[in-house]
């Protein structure tokens, strides 16, 4: 099976700041380490490569800096790694780094699987396995917090959703988000970590990937963040104690007036 696993650094902290001026993540100074739901993806890969043998490539799209989590992939047992890095793909939003990574995905070609997160603890909003699935025409599969099997080009897996669990067999080539939990990730040992800290990086560019310059960065990004702000201190509010059927009682007393207001 050959496998893609994206792979996003991310900083390394709860006290996300935005610079004001530009609406992007302050950076500098801060700490980065691999998104945690994408050690869980990294892991999947190498499970399934056990299982069904094949090949795995991690990719990650940023700045230099992120060769990083690219060591720490080949430090846990990749085959391969490449960092999509290119001033063209700065200011990217959602859209435009889902089509980046899909091109690298078509780069590394004949790709049977991709293997993301379900969402980066930073940007958060969980749309770019989604997004890769889209432009490559894959299947999409969220929420997987279990592979059962693969075999004669189908993939079947258990899919987390809010009242239980679902299973699903689906064609491939496909795209799984993993949840936290699908696995417990490898610690790399130290002699892996030293020879992985020395590896040399293919860095693609843009035009590495044949990426059309109006669909990446800024250029194939139509949202932007046009302003940040925390949300108001809510103050006042009225709390109510008691018995549950006596609160419902209370609770529909003051929606009938509200909505009669
Ligand atoms: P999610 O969709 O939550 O991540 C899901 C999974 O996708 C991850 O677990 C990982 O497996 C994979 N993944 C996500 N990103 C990468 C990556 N880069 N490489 C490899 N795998 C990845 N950022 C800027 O730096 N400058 C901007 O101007 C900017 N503008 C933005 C505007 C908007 C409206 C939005 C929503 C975001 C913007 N961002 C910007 C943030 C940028 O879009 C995100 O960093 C990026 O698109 C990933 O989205 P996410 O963090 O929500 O990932």
């Amino acid at each position: 099976m050959n496998i893609v696993v994206c792979i996003k650094q991310v900083p390394d902290t709860m006290d996300v700041r935005i610079d004001p001026k530009t609406n992007t993540l302050v950076r500098d100074g801060v700490p980065s380490i691999i998104n945690p739901f994408d050690e869980f993806a990294l892991e999947e890969g190498l499970r399934l490569r056990e299982r069904f043998g094949g090949k795995i490539t991690a990719i990650t799209m940023g700045p230099p800096q992120a060769t990083e989590v690219l060591r720490t992939a080949l430090a846990m047992g990749v085959d391969a790694v490449a960092l999509l890095s290119d001033r063209a793909f700065a200011g990217a939003d959602t859209l435009a780094t889902s089509y980046a990574l899909s091109q690298g995905v078509k780069k590394v070609g004949d790709v049977d699987l991709v293997i993301t997160g379900k969402q980066a603890i930073d940007g958060d909003t969980a749309q770019v396995g989604p997004g890769i699935a889209a432009r490559l025409g894959f299947t999409q599969l969220t929420y997987v917090s279990k592979v059962e099997g693969a075999e004669n080009g189908t993939i079947t897996v258990e899919r987390l959703l809010d009242g239980g669990r679902e299973r699903v067999e689906a064609r491939l080539p496909a795209v799984l988000t993993v949840v936290k939990g699908i696995n417990v990730p490898r610690q790399p040992s130290i002699l892996k970590m030293k020879k992985a800290r020395n590896a040399e990086i293919p860095v693609w560019t843009a035009a590495d990937i044949g990426a059309d310059p109006a669909k990446t960065g800024q250029n194939g990004s139509p949202t932007w963040v046009d302003r940040i702000f925390s949300p108001d201190q809510k103050s006042g509010g009225e709390v109510y104690r008691g018995e549950p059927d006596e609160m419902a009682g209370r609770l529909s007393e003051l929606l009938l007036e509200m909505m009669a207001k």
